[in-house]
């Protein structure tokens, strides 16, 4: 078997590289794990911003979810520990609670020459392509695989940790293999028949006792609500979602539960480097699998899409420019057009937001009801952090003038620390490098992150 292309992974992610692929000349496979009618399903707060979707449908003509909504949104309220201080968020062009299998389905039928393998294990790599589980196993030779598998990275996982195959493998290595604990967030989430007392509110509570390094959140879906809580590895979400249930009170308690289930997020900036060589085989990585998650809310189906697309534009130019000369001729050079694009353009951001991310874990309860409430950071700068904007730290610097409090003072000053080290990491990525300087680039980013700890 041979495709010039094989997508491993038919979430989000590998199904928009796919419709973006579909128009092309080039042979391309979709494998999944799941079986067809199976795609989609996944525990998820479901909620994703319209800019995805205006962006996709000017490109690629992706049809709007219409029947796999569930609710429309109008923005998000962030609550201080305390609850006493609300950030009333409104989104620029609102947003969706998606049904997510009904949505899985959406993208699938709006790919119509890309062959779907379903049932479909990708397992490993032999010298001409991969290897894949459906009732045997099976070989299929190909130039290029994107790993879109989300947070397991299957196949960026395989490509540095074969010592059979550890000869001229070095360009492997640009790719972590493993990421840290504390850059995971594991997941807790239940759907509860549970009619929403702010129905057109996302809402997200920050808080150390129920949910230490990340947040509750309260998603409107019609006559359900999807509520559930992130929190650092290794903290046990069910247990610290049980807490919060009880605090939550009778009427929630005794609401029936839909469903309930875990999932995990990675909330980092994305893999230094979201391509590689293997074998002669181009690696390309899109959504969880690359780190692409909003790293301060978790939101990673639109950024998935949407790197879905850029890697497909990306494998179209580089065929049209080489044309098809067949196994082995694919070059990193080629691949490497994908990687400094997202860096510089959406990698950046990311960064920036995991730096502040970091900020905000190493912040007590107190700390963030105090700094909430003195306006340390302004309600309109939440949005503006989202989408890596610069902060703005006017009213923290006029705060920090006229601070009585020491606690206020020091959140103030690491604030302004942290502003500008994503301000520094922005900058680095805007000048992503050649794979040549690609080492040298990671130390410099490595440095960024040390210098932020140690200050915190
Ligand atoms: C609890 C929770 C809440 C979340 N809430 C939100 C939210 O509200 N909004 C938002 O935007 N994001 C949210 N996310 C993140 C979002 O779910 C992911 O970012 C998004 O699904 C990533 O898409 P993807 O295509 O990269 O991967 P996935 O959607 O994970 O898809 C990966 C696909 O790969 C397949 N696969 C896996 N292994 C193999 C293999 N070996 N061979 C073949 N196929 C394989 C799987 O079957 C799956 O279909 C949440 C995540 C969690 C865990």
């Amino acid at each position: 078997m041979y495709y010039d292309v094989v997508i491993v992974g038919a979430g989000p992610g590998g199904a928009i590289a796919a419709k973006t692929l579909d128009n092309s000349n080039l042979s391309v496979c979709l494998i999944d794990a799941k079986p067809k009618e199976k795609i989609g399903e996944k525990v998820c707060g479901d909620a994703v911003g319209k800019e995805f979707f205006d962006f996709l449908h000017e490109k690629i003509n992706l049809e709007y979810p219409d029947e796999e909504v569930k609710d429309r949104i109008g923005g998000i309220k962030v609550f201080s520990p305390d609850r006493k201080t609300v950030f009333d968020v409104e989104t620029k062009d609102g947003g969706y609670m998606l049904d997510r299998p009904k949505f899985g389905q959406h993208l699938l039928r709006q790919i119509k020459n890309v062959h779907l393998i379903d049932n479909t294990k990708f397992m490993d790599f032999y010298e001409k392509g991969i290897i894949v589980q459906r009732q045997n196993l099976e070989k299929i030779e190909c130039q290029i695989v994107i790993d879109a598998s989300g947070f397991n990275a299957v196949v960026r996982k395989r490509t540095n940790n074969n010592s059979n195959n550890s000869n001229n493998n070095n360009d492997a290595l640009l790719m972590e293999k493993d990421i840290d604990k504390n850059d995971i967030a594991v997941c807790y989430r239940e759907i509860r028949k549970y009619k929403f007392e702010d129905p057109h509110h996302c809402h997200i509570y920050l808080n150390n006792k129920f949910s230490p390094g990340g947040y509750v959140w309260e998603f409107p879906e019609g006559e359900h609500l999807n509520v559930g809580l992130g929190v650092l590895y290794p903290s046990a979400p069910k247990k610290q979602y049980g807490e919060y249930a009880k605090f939550r009170g009778e009427k929630f308690l005794n609401s029936e539960i839909i469903h309930g289930g875990g999932g995990i997020s990675p909330t980092r900036r994305p893999i230094d480097s979201l391509v590689s060589m293997y074998n002669g085989i181009g690696i390309m990585l899109v959504g969880d699998a690359a780190c692409q998650v909003n790293p301060i809310h978790g939101g990673g189906i639109g950024q998935a899409m949407r790197a879905g697309y850029f890697a497909g534009i990306s494998i179209k130019k580089i065929f049209e420019r080489n044309g098809n000369n067949g196994v082995g001729k694919i070059s990193l050079n080629d691949l490497w057009e994908y990687n400094s694009y997202y860096m510089q353009n959406y990698g950046g951001t990311i960064a920036s937001l995991d730096l502040f991310r970091i900020f905000l874990q190493n912040l007590s309860n107190e700390e963030v009801n105090s700094g909430m409430s003195a306006g340390l950071i302004q309600e309109g700068d939440l949005i503006k952090i989202s989408e890596g904007e610069e902060i703005n730290l006017s009213a923290t610097e006029k705060i920090t003038r006229i601070a009585k409090s020491l606690a206020i003072l020091n959140t103030a000053k690491k604030l302004a620390y942290t502003a500008k080290k994503m301000k520094e990491i922005k900058e680095l990525y805007r000048n992503y490098p050649s794979p040549e300087k690609f080492s040298e680039w990671k130390e410099n980013v490595g440095r960024i992150y040390e210098d932020l700890r140690r200050h915190l």
